[in-house]
């Protein structure tokens, strides 16, 4: 394999040169021999960050690729003592041995199925960062995680997640779904849902803290707590999603169920399960501004520092966001300024997960007067 070396953070590591696998001058990271993708630089960082704030010991990064997560939460991260690397692949496991020892790294690496080494170490942080979907991984994940520990997961399968794959998100899932208008956030719902019902197998309830959309994929990370009553305590606070293809109107249910419109009639689109809580911890939010200014370091600063502070407004809201331009139309209305309706509705505000979203805890009614007057 022809190798080139790139810095990361504060690591230093051995990649698949992109040169040598290009077809027809392009690449992309899953043609080489080991996966690399610069792209997902900015998850790395953030996992940097939330562990900084959680400073684990023990860490399984159960699907290493090259390694350059475990080594970097080794380097990054105060009080890791020791990281577990696995890989399924041969060629990963050469990598990441010879990365380890290019940055000192204490740490075991293990040529398995991430399923299986899972089953035989236990960490107080898995991180589970697969290829498209975590589903398969989810619950000798929280098998590994002691209680009292933390898990964090990657999704790329946003197709299935948003119900863009209606078979893919039953398959993967079990969510029974429509595409619904504010499907990026119904879709890191949706995942969070999967992995609390997957905890609760093990009797223990996987709480999200820290949670995001960019780019292409989802990111979560859960504090895991030990005990049945928690896990039922999670599992009553999944739900379906409804929503009225033709005036808008939204509810929700903990059932499944064919539901009429109450506004106009029409038969209303539902997706679920999915968690219906809180998808961040607002004191893990503002841990994580506080714990940015000693990275400045990253080349993702900037990005990170505005991605936070919109999260940090966001996370006053619980309620899905409302997608001014799915609305509008329906009101027979232009897409109204998003700050005017901001401002009218007075507590509210943007989403990262849409750029034409607004959060808000207000009503239906009181959205679309803001969206009217405007
Ligand atoms: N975590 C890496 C990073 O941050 O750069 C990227 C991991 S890559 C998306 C997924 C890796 O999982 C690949 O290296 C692949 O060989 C490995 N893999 C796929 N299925 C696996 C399995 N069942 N058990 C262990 N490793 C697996």
């Amino acid at each position: 394999m022809k190798l080139t070396k790139i810095r990361e953070g504060k690591a230093e590591i051995l990649v698949p040169d992109p040169k040598e696998y290009e077809k027809e001058d392009k690449f992309d990271p899953s043609w080489a021999p080991v996966f690399y993708n610069p792209r997902m630089e900015l998850n790395r960082d953030i996992s940097v960050l939330f562990l900084n704030i959680i400073r684990p010991r023990r860490i399984v990064d159960a699907l290493s690729a090259t390694g350059i997560r475990g080594i970097r939460y080794f380097k990054e991260v105060k009080g890791v003592e020791e990281v577990i690397f696995n890989d399924l692949s041969k060629e990963a496991i050469e990598l990441i041995n010879e990365n380890i020892k290019i940055n000192n790294v204490i740490g075991e690496v293990f040529n398995k199925d991430a399923n299986s080494i899972l089953y035989e170490v236990k960490a107080d942080f898995v991180d589970i960062d697969p290829f498209g979907t975590p589903a398969p991984f989810l619950l000798a994940s929280f098998h590994s995680v002691i209680r009292g520990g933390y898990v964090g997961i990657t999704a790329t399968d946003l197709s299935a997640l948003v119900c863009s794959s209606k078979s893919s998100a039953r398959r993967k899932y079990d969510i029974i779904c429509d595409r619904l208008s504010f499907s990026k956030e119904v879709g890191i719902r949706g995942l969070i849902g999967k992995a609390i019902r997957e905890a609760a197998v093990v009797e223990k309830a996987a709480i999200p803290v820290f949670s995001f959309y960019h780019d292409y994929y989802y990111r979560v990370f859960f504090k895991v707590e030990g005990g049945a009553k928690k896990a039922d305590s999670l599992l009553s606070r999944l739900v379906y999603y409804y929503e009225c293809p033709k005036c808008g109107y939204r509810d929700k249910s903990v059932y499944y169920q064919h539901v009429t419109c109450p506004k106009c009639g029409a038969s209303m689109k539902a997706y679920g399960p999915a968690w219906d809580g809180e998808i961040y911890d607002k004191n893990m939010i503002n841990k994580i501004k506080e714990e940015l200014v000693h990275f400045n370091y990253l080349s993702t600063y900037s990005t990170i520092s505005r991605l936070i502070s919109l999260i940090s407004v966001e996370a006053e809201y619980k309620e899905p966001y409302y997608k001014l331009d799915f609305i509008s139309p329906r009101l027979k209305r232009n897409v109204p300024p998003k700050d005017k309706v901001i401002k009218c509705l007075k507590e509210a505000s943007a989403t990262h997960f849409d750029t034409v979203g607004i959060k808000t805890n207000k009503n239906f009614e009181e959205v679309i007067e803001c969206i009217k007057v405007n």
